[in-house]
């Protein structure tokens, strides 16, 4: 199972583990969403993570 991040924007990311993906997320809340990036926490993006077989 991989773990995927829907963002509202389109993007999509998706990985093999729960760290790598928050990271990757962070980066692009960052560099897309930098108005959002104070709220987006790493807990904020773990309850977006859906499982994808
Ligand atoms: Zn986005």
């Amino acid at each position: 199972m991989q773990r995927q991040v829907s963002c509202e924007c389109g993007y999509h990311a998706r990985e093999d583990d729960e760290e790598t993906l928050v990271r990757t997320v962070q980066r692009h809340v960052t560099d897309t969403h930098p108005e959002l990036a104070d709220q987006v926490t790493p807990d904020v993006i773990r309850g977006w993570i859906e499982l994808v077989p």
